[in-house]
Protein backbone atom coordinates (compact mmCIF):
# COMPACT_ATOMS: atom_id res chain seq x y z
CA UNK A 1 0.00 0.00 0.00
CA UNK A 2 1.14 3.25 -0.67
CA UNK A 3 -0.20 6.66 0.66
CA UNK A 4 0.77 9.42 -1.23
CA UNK A 5 1.37 13.05 -0.49
CA UNK A 6 3.43 16.45 -1.61
CA UNK A 7 7.28 15.57 -1.14
CA UNK A 8 8.76 18.60 0.31
CA UNK A 9 12.30 17.89 1.45
CA UNK A 10 13.77 15.39 -0.78
CA UNK A 11 15.76 11.54 0.31
CA UNK A 12 14.70 8.53 1.55
CA UNK A 13 13.75 7.22 4.52
CA UNK A 14 13.17 3.94 5.86
CA UNK A 15 12.16 3.16 9.45
CA UNK A 16 8.74 1.89 11.79
CA UNK A 17 5.89 4.29 12.04
CA UNK A 18 5.50 6.53 15.16
CA UNK A 19 2.30 8.41 15.46
CA UNK A 20 1.84 11.52 17.22
CA UNK A 21 -1.20 11.47 18.96
CA UNK A 22 -2.89 15.35 19.14
CA UNK A 23 -3.36 14.80 22.65
CA UNK A 24 -5.28 12.60 24.85
CA UNK A 25 -9.24 12.70 25.17
CA UNK A 26 -10.87 13.36 28.25
CA UNK A 27 -11.80 10.44 30.21
CA UNK A 28 -16.12 10.39 30.21
CA UNK A 29 -17.71 12.29 33.22
CA UNK A 30 -19.18 9.77 35.60
CA UNK A 31 -16.89 6.75 34.48
CA UNK A 32 -17.18 4.13 36.77
CA UNK A 33 -15.23 0.85 37.25
CA UNK A 34 -16.14 -2.95 37.36
CA UNK A 35 -13.93 -4.68 40.06
CA UNK A 36 -12.32 -4.10 43.67
CA UNK A 37 -11.60 -0.36 44.64
CA UNK A 38 -8.06 -1.65 45.92
CA UNK A 39 -7.38 -3.24 42.27
CA UNK A 40 -8.20 0.14 40.75
CA UNK A 41 -6.47 2.16 43.07
CA UNK A 42 -3.55 -0.33 41.98
CA UNK A 43 -3.43 0.55 38.42
CA UNK A 44 -4.10 4.49 39.02
CA UNK A 45 -0.61 4.29 41.45
CA UNK A 46 1.13 2.10 38.73
CA UNK A 47 0.40 4.42 36.05
CA UNK A 48 1.31 7.21 37.81
CA UNK A 49 4.77 5.14 38.57
CA UNK A 50 5.29 4.46 35.11
CA UNK A 51 4.72 7.93 34.05
CA UNK A 52 7.12 9.11 36.81
CA UNK A 53 10.32 6.58 35.97
CA UNK A 54 9.58 7.35 32.25
CA UNK A 55 9.73 11.38 32.80
CA UNK A 56 12.93 10.43 35.38
CA UNK A 57 14.76 8.69 33.01
CA UNK A 58 14.53 10.73 29.67
CA UNK A 59 15.65 13.45 31.74
CA UNK A 60 18.85 11.24 32.91
CA UNK A 61 18.98 11.00 29.02
CA UNK A 62 19.16 14.37 28.31
CA UNK A 63 21.43 15.20 30.92
CA UNK A 64 21.97 19.35 31.81
CA UNK A 65 18.57 21.55 32.52
CA UNK A 66 15.82 19.07 31.04
CA UNK A 67 17.10 16.87 33.99
CA UNK A 68 15.86 19.07 36.77
CA UNK A 69 12.87 20.31 34.73
CA UNK A 70 12.04 16.12 34.25
CA UNK A 71 12.86 15.42 37.49
CA UNK A 72 10.62 17.88 39.29
CA UNK A 73 7.86 16.46 36.77
CA UNK A 74 8.49 13.10 38.32
CA UNK A 75 8.04 14.35 41.50
CA UNK A 76 4.52 15.80 41.05
CA UNK A 77 3.41 12.32 39.67
CA UNK A 78 4.86 10.74 42.73
CA UNK A 79 3.02 13.39 44.96
CA UNK A 80 1.30 11.11 47.58
CA UNK A 81 -1.36 13.96 47.79
CA UNK A 82 -2.37 13.69 44.75
CA UNK A 83 -2.46 10.09 45.03
CA UNK A 84 -5.00 10.33 48.36
CA UNK A 85 -7.30 12.20 46.27
CA UNK A 86 -7.52 9.79 43.51
CA UNK A 87 -8.14 6.90 45.70
CA UNK A 88 -11.07 8.87 47.71
CA UNK A 89 -12.30 9.28 44.15
CA UNK A 90 -12.17 5.47 43.39
CA UNK A 91 -13.26 4.86 46.72
CA UNK A 92 -16.73 6.56 45.44
CA UNK A 93 -16.87 4.13 42.29
CA UNK A 94 -14.80 7.03 40.01
CA UNK A 95 -12.87 4.62 37.22
CA UNK A 96 -9.28 5.31 37.52
CA UNK A 97 -8.85 7.38 34.42
CA UNK A 98 -11.27 10.07 35.33
CA UNK A 99 -10.05 10.09 39.25
CA UNK A 100 -6.96 10.88 37.83
CA UNK A 101 -8.11 13.19 35.69
CA UNK A 102 -10.14 15.26 38.19
CA UNK A 103 -7.73 15.09 40.82
CA UNK A 104 -4.93 16.82 38.54
CA UNK A 105 -7.70 19.30 37.89
CA UNK A 106 -8.06 20.26 41.36
CA UNK A 107 -4.59 20.61 41.73
CA UNK A 108 -4.41 22.62 38.55
CA UNK A 109 -6.73 24.96 39.49
CA UNK A 110 -4.90 25.70 42.79
CA UNK A 111 -1.94 26.66 40.54
CA UNK A 112 -3.28 28.75 38.01
CA UNK A 113 -4.90 30.71 40.85
CA UNK A 114 -1.67 31.36 42.79
CA UNK A 115 -0.71 32.73 39.24
CA UNK A 116 2.81 33.54 38.13
CA UNK A 117 5.70 30.92 38.77
CA UNK A 118 3.26 28.75 40.31
CA UNK A 119 0.31 29.21 37.34
CA UNK A 120 2.81 28.82 34.66
CA UNK A 121 3.46 25.04 36.29
CA UNK A 122 -0.16 24.28 35.47
CA UNK A 123 1.05 22.88 31.91
CA UNK A 124 3.47 20.31 33.53
CA UNK A 125 0.43 19.08 35.49
CA UNK A 126 -1.58 18.68 32.03
CA UNK A 127 1.08 17.16 30.51
CA UNK A 128 1.65 14.38 33.47
CA UNK A 129 -2.29 13.99 33.66
CA UNK A 130 -2.28 13.20 29.71
CA UNK A 131 0.43 11.04 30.12
CA UNK A 132 -0.94 8.99 32.99
CA UNK A 133 -4.70 8.68 30.99
CA UNK A 134 -2.76 7.70 28.44
CA UNK A 135 -0.88 4.63 30.44
CA UNK A 136 -4.58 3.99 32.12
CA UNK A 137 -6.30 3.78 28.84
CA UNK A 138 -3.39 1.93 26.48
CA UNK A 139 -2.79 5.38 24.18
CA UNK A 140 0.40 6.32 22.99
CA UNK A 141 1.73 8.91 25.41
CA UNK A 142 1.76 12.53 24.15
CA UNK A 143 4.56 14.18 22.68
CA UNK A 144 7.38 13.15 20.42
CA UNK A 145 9.97 10.62 21.90
CA UNK A 146 13.93 12.45 21.37
CA UNK A 147 15.78 9.28 21.78
CA UNK A 148 14.74 6.14 19.46
CA UNK A 149 16.76 2.46 19.40
CA UNK A 150 16.20 3.17 15.43
CA UNK A 151 14.85 6.34 14.00
CA UNK A 152 11.44 6.19 13.29
CA UNK A 153 9.09 7.69 10.77
CA UNK A 154 7.05 10.41 12.47
CA UNK A 155 3.52 10.79 11.09
CA UNK A 156 1.06 13.88 12.75
CA UNK A 157 -1.57 15.62 11.83
CA UNK A 158 0.62 18.25 11.75
CA UNK A 159 3.64 19.44 13.16
CA UNK A 160 4.32 22.72 15.30
CA UNK A 161 8.28 24.49 15.13
CA UNK A 162 7.96 23.74 18.99
CA UNK A 163 7.06 19.97 18.22
CA UNK A 164 10.02 19.43 15.98
CA UNK A 165 12.58 21.75 17.69
CA UNK A 166 14.48 19.40 19.85
CA UNK A 167 14.62 16.56 16.89
CA UNK A 168 17.72 14.91 15.09
CA UNK A 169 18.23 13.43 12.19
CA UNK A 170 19.44 10.64 14.25
CA UNK A 171 16.06 9.78 15.67
CA UNK A 172 13.24 10.86 12.93
CA UNK A 173 14.09 9.05 9.31
CA UNK A 174 11.51 11.31 7.77
CA UNK A 175 8.25 13.24 8.38
CA UNK A 176 4.91 12.37 7.16
CA UNK A 177 2.04 14.85 8.32
CA UNK A 178 -1.95 15.16 6.42
CA UNK A 179 -1.90 18.64 6.52
CA UNK A 180 0.80 21.40 5.87
CA UNK A 181 1.64 22.37 2.39
CA UNK A 182 4.66 23.24 0.50
CA UNK A 183 5.80 26.41 2.76
CA UNK A 184 4.55 24.73 5.84
CA UNK A 185 6.35 25.30 8.90
CA UNK A 186 7.19 21.24 8.84
CA UNK A 187 8.43 21.84 5.38
CA UNK A 188 11.10 24.20 6.71
CA UNK A 189 12.19 22.63 9.31
CA UNK A 190 12.66 18.92 7.28
CA UNK A 191 14.51 20.70 4.68
CA UNK A 192 16.68 22.46 7.77
CA UNK A 193 17.22 19.37 9.26
CA UNK A 194 18.17 17.21 5.84
CA UNK A 195 14.94 15.12 6.86
CA UNK A 196 13.27 13.28 4.41
CA UNK A 197 9.39 14.93 3.94
CA UNK A 198 6.02 14.29 2.49
CA UNK A 199 2.85 16.50 3.30
CA UNK A 200 -0.98 16.52 2.64
CA UNK A 201 -0.86 12.84 3.09
CA UNK A 202 -4.15 11.97 3.61
CA UNK A 203 -4.66 9.07 5.95
CA UNK A 204 -0.98 9.01 7.01
CA UNK A 205 -2.31 9.06 10.42
CA UNK A 206 -4.15 6.35 9.55
CA UNK A 207 -1.48 3.96 9.71
CA UNK A 208 -0.40 1.15 12.19
CA UNK A 209 1.86 2.29 14.87
CA UNK A 210 5.31 0.46 14.59
CA UNK A 211 5.35 -0.57 10.73
CA UNK A 212 8.04 -0.15 8.63
CA UNK A 213 7.43 2.74 5.97
CA UNK A 214 9.72 3.39 2.85
CA UNK A 215 8.94 7.58 2.57
CA UNK A 216 10.38 8.90 -0.50
CA UNK A 217 10.61 13.04 0.18
CA UNK A 218 11.22 13.68 -3.66
CA UNK A 219 8.52 11.60 -4.84
CA UNK A 220 6.10 12.58 -1.98
CA UNK A 221 5.13 8.51 -1.50
CA UNK A 222 5.15 6.41 1.72
CA UNK A 223 5.24 2.62 0.94
CA UNK A 224 3.64 0.60 3.58
CA UNK A 225 5.99 -2.22 4.45
CA UNK A 226 8.26 -2.45 1.22
CA UNK A 227 10.37 -4.99 -0.12
CA UNK A 228 14.02 -5.35 0.41
CA UNK A 229 14.99 -4.65 -2.79
CA UNK A 230 12.32 -1.93 -2.81
CA UNK A 231 14.25 -0.24 -0.27
CA UNK A 232 17.36 -0.86 -1.82
CA UNK A 233 16.63 0.78 -5.01
CA UNK A 234 14.98 3.60 -3.87
CA UNK A 235 18.47 3.87 -1.82
CA UNK A 236 20.45 3.86 -4.72
CA UNK A 237 18.51 6.46 -6.57
CA UNK A 238 19.18 8.83 -3.91
CA UNK A 239 22.40 8.50 -3.48
CA UNK A 240 23.17 8.67 -7.43
CA UNK A 241 21.56 11.94 -7.65
CA UNK A 242 23.62 13.04 -4.07
CA UNK A 243 26.65 12.25 -5.60
CA UNK A 244 25.68 14.69 -8.83
CA UNK A 245 25.00 17.12 -6.46
CA UNK A 246 28.18 16.78 -4.66
CA UNK A 247 30.18 17.56 -7.63
CA UNK A 248 28.64 21.08 -7.88
CA UNK A 249 30.66 23.08 -6.13
CA UNK A 250 31.55 27.02 -5.59
CA UNK A 251 29.70 30.00 -5.89
CA UNK A 252 26.52 30.39 -7.68
CA UNK A 253 25.38 30.60 -11.10
CA UNK A 254 24.64 30.45 -14.95
CA UNK A 255 27.38 28.13 -17.08
CA UNK A 256 27.74 31.84 -18.84
CA UNK A 257 29.05 33.20 -15.50
CA UNK A 258 26.01 35.06 -14.72
CA UNK A 259 26.57 35.38 -10.92
CA UNK A 260 23.54 33.93 -8.50
CA UNK A 261 24.83 34.44 -4.86
CA UNK A 262 23.19 31.24 -3.37
CA UNK A 263 22.04 31.98 0.30
CA UNK A 264 20.83 30.24 3.36
CA UNK A 265 17.61 30.57 5.45
CA UNK A 266 18.62 30.39 8.87
CA UNK A 267 16.42 30.01 11.96
CA UNK A 268 19.09 30.41 14.84
CA UNK A 269 23.37 29.78 15.27
CA UNK A 270 22.95 26.39 15.32
CA UNK A 271 21.99 26.06 11.78
CA UNK A 272 25.30 27.85 10.48
CA UNK A 273 27.41 24.86 10.31
CA UNK A 274 24.79 22.82 8.08
CA UNK A 275 24.85 26.03 5.91
CA UNK A 276 28.38 26.55 5.39
CA UNK A 277 28.96 22.74 4.63
CA UNK A 278 26.47 23.31 1.93
CA UNK A 279 28.62 26.46 0.18
CA UNK A 280 26.08 29.47 1.35
CA UNK A 281 27.99 32.22 0.37
CA UNK A 282 25.60 34.56 2.77
CA UNK A 283 22.48 33.92 4.87
CA UNK A 284 19.35 35.49 2.79
CA UNK A 285 16.86 35.01 5.71
CA UNK A 286 17.93 34.93 9.48
CA UNK A 287 14.31 34.32 10.94
CA UNK A 288 15.27 35.43 14.55
CA UNK A 289 11.45 35.00 15.58
CA UNK A 290 12.51 31.02 15.53
CA UNK A 291 14.95 31.92 18.35
CA UNK A 292 12.71 32.86 20.67
CA UNK A 293 8.99 31.06 20.18
CA UNK A 294 8.97 29.47 23.36
CA UNK A 295 10.22 32.20 25.21
CA UNK A 296 6.88 33.87 27.75
CA UNK A 297 9.57 37.45 28.23
CA UNK A 298 10.79 39.74 25.29
CA UNK A 299 14.98 38.28 24.91
CA UNK A 300 17.01 40.79 26.49
CA UNK A 301 19.19 43.17 24.02
CA UNK A 302 22.01 41.17 25.19
CA UNK A 303 21.34 37.90 24.48
CA UNK A 304 19.46 38.96 21.47
CA UNK A 305 23.18 40.62 20.19
CA UNK A 306 24.49 37.65 21.11
CA UNK A 307 22.60 35.10 18.68
CA UNK A 308 23.22 38.32 15.67
CA UNK A 309 26.74 38.04 16.12
CA UNK A 310 27.27 34.34 16.15
CA UNK A 311 25.84 34.52 12.93
CA UNK A 312 27.56 37.27 11.52
CA UNK A 313 30.84 36.36 12.42
CA UNK A 314 30.08 32.90 10.67
CA UNK A 315 29.75 34.85 7.14
CA UNK A 316 33.30 37.49 7.39
CA UNK A 317 33.02 38.46 3.63
CA UNK A 318 29.55 37.74 2.68
CA UNK A 319 25.98 39.60 3.41
CA UNK A 320 23.59 38.50 6.16
CA UNK A 321 19.97 39.14 5.82
CA UNK A 322 18.78 39.50 9.13
CA UNK A 323 14.66 39.48 9.66
CA UNK A 324 13.18 41.23 11.99
CA UNK A 325 10.68 39.45 14.28
CA UNK A 326 8.31 37.62 12.25
CA UNK A 327 5.39 37.61 15.32
CA UNK A 328 1.66 36.35 14.18
CA UNK A 329 -0.05 33.86 12.47
CA UNK A 330 1.79 30.34 12.20
CA UNK A 331 4.75 32.19 14.11
CA UNK A 332 2.85 32.98 17.48
CA UNK A 333 5.19 35.00 20.47
CA UNK A 334 3.51 34.44 23.62
CA UNK A 335 5.30 38.29 24.17
CA UNK A 336 3.69 39.72 21.37
CA UNK A 337 0.05 39.02 22.14
CA UNK A 338 -2.36 40.29 19.35
CA UNK A 339 -4.51 43.38 20.96
CA UNK A 340 -7.80 41.94 20.59
CA UNK A 341 -9.70 38.97 18.95
CA UNK A 342 -8.41 38.05 15.30
CA UNK A 343 -10.32 35.60 13.37
CA UNK A 344 -7.80 35.03 10.76
CA UNK A 345 -4.51 35.89 12.75
CA UNK A 346 -2.58 35.50 9.20
CA UNK A 347 -4.39 38.88 8.48
CA UNK A 348 -4.31 40.21 11.50
CA UNK A 349 -1.42 41.52 13.33
CA UNK A 350 1.69 40.17 12.37
CA UNK A 351 5.27 41.17 11.36
CA UNK A 352 6.09 44.56 11.44
CA UNK A 353 2.26 45.15 11.84
CA UNK A 354 3.19 44.17 15.40
CA UNK A 355 5.99 46.32 15.86
CA UNK A 356 3.17 49.20 15.36
CA UNK A 357 1.94 48.00 18.75
CA UNK A 358 5.55 47.15 20.47
CA UNK A 359 7.21 49.80 19.13
CA UNK A 360 9.67 49.56 21.99
CA UNK A 361 10.54 45.92 21.08
CA UNK A 362 11.58 46.83 17.19
CA UNK A 363 13.54 49.23 18.85
CA UNK A 364 15.40 46.70 21.18
CA UNK A 365 15.97 44.47 18.60
CA UNK A 366 17.30 46.86 16.17
CA UNK A 367 19.57 48.47 18.83
CA UNK A 368 20.73 44.87 19.29
CA UNK A 369 21.57 44.48 15.23
CA UNK A 370 23.47 47.71 15.27
CA UNK A 371 25.60 46.47 18.11
CA UNK A 372 25.83 42.66 16.86
CA UNK A 373 27.42 44.36 13.56
CA UNK A 374 29.87 46.83 15.66
CA UNK A 375 33.30 45.97 14.26
CA UNK A 376 32.81 42.82 11.94
CA UNK A 377 33.29 42.13 8.33
CA UNK A 378 29.83 41.28 7.00
CA UNK A 379 27.76 42.65 5.43
CA UNK A 380 24.16 43.24 7.56
CA UNK A 381 21.08 43.65 6.09
CA UNK A 382 17.85 44.17 8.17
CA UNK A 383 14.64 43.68 6.66
CA UNK A 384 11.07 43.60 7.61
CA UNK A 385 8.31 41.37 7.36
CA UNK A 386 4.70 41.69 5.71
CA UNK A 387 5.41 44.99 4.72
CA UNK A 388 2.08 46.02 2.75
CA UNK A 389 2.30 50.13 2.23
CA UNK A 390 5.09 53.40 1.31
CA UNK A 391 4.43 54.57 4.88
CA UNK A 392 5.54 51.06 6.44
CA UNK A 393 8.52 51.09 4.19
CA UNK A 394 9.52 54.29 4.92
CA UNK A 395 8.97 53.93 9.36
CA UNK A 396 11.09 50.89 9.03
CA UNK A 397 14.10 52.50 6.84
CA UNK A 398 13.84 55.44 9.31
CA UNK A 399 14.05 53.52 12.61
CA UNK A 400 17.65 50.98 10.77
CA UNK A 401 19.08 55.00 9.69
CA UNK A 402 18.90 56.76 13.33
CA UNK A 403 20.61 53.26 14.46
CA UNK A 404 23.24 53.90 11.96
CA UNK A 405 21.81 50.29 10.00
CA UNK A 406 23.38 51.42 6.72
CA UNK A 407 21.20 48.47 4.75
CA UNK A 408 17.34 48.48 5.21
CA UNK A 409 14.77 46.51 3.59
CA UNK A 410 11.65 44.82 3.01
CA UNK A 411 10.58 41.17 2.20
CA UNK A 412 7.79 40.84 -0.44
CA UNK A 413 4.89 38.94 0.69
CA UNK A 414 1.58 40.92 0.76
CA UNK A 415 0.67 41.22 -3.15
CA UNK A 416 0.01 44.77 -2.75
CA UNK A 417 3.68 45.50 -2.55
CA UNK A 418 4.96 43.70 -5.38
CA UNK A 419 2.41 45.56 -7.16
CA UNK A 420 3.50 48.67 -5.97
CA UNK A 421 7.63 47.64 -5.44
CA UNK A 422 8.43 50.86 -7.99
CA UNK A 423 7.12 53.54 -4.81
CA UNK A 424 8.17 51.05 -2.04
CA UNK A 425 11.39 51.11 -3.97
CA UNK A 426 12.06 54.73 -3.44
CA UNK A 427 11.70 54.21 0.58
CA UNK A 428 14.27 51.16 0.75
CA UNK A 429 17.61 49.41 -0.02
CA UNK A 430 16.25 45.76 -1.29
CA UNK A 431 13.93 43.50 -1.48
CA UNK A 432 13.05 39.59 -0.69
CA UNK A 433 10.36 38.14 -2.06
CA UNK A 434 9.05 35.36 0.37
CA UNK A 435 6.82 33.57 -2.09
CA UNK A 436 5.35 31.31 1.21
CA UNK A 437 3.10 34.13 2.20
CA UNK A 438 2.89 35.89 -1.03
CA UNK A 439 1.14 32.75 -2.46
CA UNK A 440 -0.53 32.21 0.53
CA UNK A 441 -2.29 36.04 -0.11
CA UNK A 442 -2.86 35.97 -3.80
CA UNK A 443 -4.44 32.65 -3.34
CA UNK A 444 -6.04 33.49 -0.34
CA UNK A 445 -5.21 29.93 0.84
CA UNK A 446 -3.94 29.09 4.24
CA UNK A 447 -0.45 27.83 4.16
CA UNK A 448 -1.01 25.72 7.02
CA UNK A 449 -4.41 23.98 5.25
CA UNK A 450 -2.41 20.70 3.26
CA UNK A 451 -6.09 20.64 1.19
CA UNK A 452 -5.08 23.79 0.09
CA UNK A 453 -1.50 22.80 -1.63
CA UNK A 454 -2.50 23.18 -4.90
CA UNK A 455 -2.95 26.71 -4.26
CA UNK A 456 0.23 27.52 -2.76
CA UNK A 457 2.12 26.06 -5.37
CA UNK A 458 4.70 28.79 -6.48
CA UNK A 459 4.37 27.47 -10.16
CA UNK A 460 1.25 29.26 -10.46
CA UNK A 461 1.25 31.58 -13.13
CA UNK A 462 -0.58 34.43 -11.32
CA UNK A 463 2.70 33.98 -8.44
CA UNK A 464 4.92 34.20 -11.68
CA UNK A 465 3.61 37.46 -13.05
CA UNK A 466 3.64 39.04 -9.50
CA UNK A 467 7.30 37.80 -9.37
CA UNK A 468 8.31 39.67 -12.53
CA UNK A 469 6.02 42.67 -11.55
CA UNK A 470 8.29 42.92 -8.32
CA UNK A 471 12.01 42.58 -9.36
CA UNK A 472 10.47 44.94 -11.86
CA UNK A 473 12.45 48.23 -13.18
CA UNK A 474 13.26 49.98 -10.22
CA UNK A 475 16.90 49.43 -9.46
CA UNK A 476 17.12 47.85 -5.82
CA UNK A 477 18.25 44.60 -6.16
CA UNK A 478 15.46 42.06 -5.19
CA UNK A 479 16.24 38.35 -4.01
CA UNK A 480 13.79 35.64 -3.32
CA UNK A 481 13.68 33.72 0.46
CA UNK A 482 10.29 31.52 0.17
CA UNK A 483 11.02 28.00 -0.22
CA UNK A 484 10.55 28.53 -4.08
CA UNK A 485 13.92 29.25 -4.06
CA UNK A 486 14.97 25.95 -3.25
CA UNK A 487 13.46 24.39 -6.35
CA UNK A 488 16.00 23.87 -8.60
CA UNK A 489 13.76 24.18 -11.63
CA UNK A 490 11.71 27.21 -10.28
CA UNK A 491 15.36 28.15 -9.20
CA UNK A 492 16.59 28.98 -12.91
CA UNK A 493 12.92 30.52 -13.96
CA UNK A 494 13.58 32.90 -10.94
CA UNK A 495 17.05 33.97 -12.26
CA UNK A 496 15.19 34.32 -15.58
CA UNK A 497 12.66 36.63 -14.32
CA UNK A 498 15.47 38.64 -13.12
CA UNK A 499 15.95 37.66 -9.40
CA UNK A 500 19.67 38.61 -8.15
CA UNK A 501 20.18 36.38 -4.94
CA UNK A 502 18.43 33.11 -4.24
CA UNK A 503 18.06 31.96 -0.17
CA UNK A 504 17.06 28.82 0.82
CA UNK A 505 17.03 25.96 3.92
CA UNK A 506 20.83 24.76 3.46
CA UNK A 507 20.04 21.31 2.38
CA UNK A 508 18.68 22.56 -0.77
CA UNK A 509 21.57 24.75 -1.75
CA UNK A 510 23.31 21.62 -3.61
CA UNK A 511 20.61 20.68 -5.97
CA UNK A 512 19.75 24.69 -6.89
CA UNK A 513 23.26 25.01 -7.30
CA UNK A 514 24.06 22.05 -9.95
CA UNK A 515 20.29 23.08 -11.63
CA UNK A 516 21.36 26.73 -12.30
CA UNK A 517 25.22 25.95 -12.89
CA UNK A 518 24.11 22.86 -16.16
CA UNK A 519 22.24 25.87 -17.50
CA UNK A 520 23.10 29.64 -19.13
CA UNK A 521 20.86 33.10 -18.13
CA UNK A 522 19.13 32.61 -21.77
CA UNK A 523 18.23 29.53 -21.10
CA UNK A 524 16.59 30.62 -17.74
CA UNK A 525 14.70 33.65 -19.32
CA UNK A 526 13.34 31.12 -21.82
CA UNK A 527 12.52 28.77 -19.40
CA UNK A 528 10.62 31.80 -17.80
CA UNK A 529 9.25 33.37 -20.26
CA UNK A 530 7.60 29.90 -21.27
CA UNK A 531 6.77 28.66 -17.94
CA UNK A 532 4.89 32.48 -18.21
CA UNK A 533 2.80 31.74 -21.54
CA UNK A 534 1.10 28.63 -19.47
CA UNK A 535 -2.48 29.31 -17.92
CA UNK A 536 -1.57 26.52 -14.72
CA UNK A 537 0.65 25.80 -12.21
CA UNK A 538 1.39 22.07 -14.21
CA UNK A 539 1.22 23.75 -17.55
CA UNK A 540 4.48 26.26 -16.38
CA UNK A 541 6.21 23.47 -14.64
CA UNK A 542 6.05 20.95 -17.77
CA UNK A 543 6.81 24.20 -19.94
CA UNK A 544 10.27 25.22 -17.73
CA UNK A 545 11.39 21.82 -17.53
CA UNK A 546 11.33 21.43 -21.48
CA UNK A 547 13.21 24.89 -21.81
CA UNK A 548 16.52 23.43 -19.38
CA UNK A 549 17.65 20.10 -20.78
CA UNK A 550 20.33 19.52 -18.34
CA UNK A 551 17.76 18.70 -15.62
CA UNK A 552 17.33 15.10 -16.11
CA UNK A 553 20.68 14.38 -16.64
CA UNK A 554 21.34 15.83 -12.87
CA UNK A 555 18.78 13.57 -11.71
CA UNK A 556 16.80 17.17 -10.91
C1 LIG B 1 7.89 33.67 3.12
O1 LIG B 1 6.78 34.03 3.51
O2 LIG B 1 8.11 33.27 1.97
C2 LIG B 1 9.04 33.70 4.05
C3 LIG B 1 10.26 33.48 3.61
O3 LIG B 1 8.78 33.92 5.37
P1 LIG B 1 8.19 32.80 6.38
O4 LIG B 1 8.14 31.50 5.66
O5 LIG B 1 9.08 32.77 7.57
O6 LIG B 1 6.84 33.35 6.69
MG1 LIG C 1 6.59 35.03 5.38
Amino acid sequence: MTVAGVGVSPGIGHGPVYVLTASVPEPPEGATYVGEADEEKARAHAALEKVAADLEARGVRAGGEAKDVLAAQALMARDPGLAVGVDALIDRGTAAERAVYDSFGTYRDLLTSAGGYLGERAADLDDIRDRTVAVLTGRTMPGVPDVAAEPYVLVARDLAPADTALLSKDVVAAFVTEEGGPTSHTAILARAMGVPAVVAARGATGLTPGVRVLVDGAAGTVTVEPGEREVAAARRRSEAREQALRAATGPGGTSDGHAVPLLANLGGPGEVKAALANGAEGVGLYRTEFLFLDRKQPPTGAEQETAYRAVLEAFPGGKVVVRTLDAGADKPLAFLPAQGEEPNPALGERGLRMFRVYPEVMAEQLDALARAAEGLPARLQVMAPMVATVEEATWFTEACRARGLTSAGVMIEVPAAALRAGDLAAAVDFFSIGTNDLAQYTFAADRQVGALSALQDAWQPALLDLIALAVGEHGRPCGVCGEAAADPVLACVLVGLGVATLSMSAPSLPAVRAGLAGHTLAQCRAAAEAARAQSTAAGARAAARAALPRLAALGL
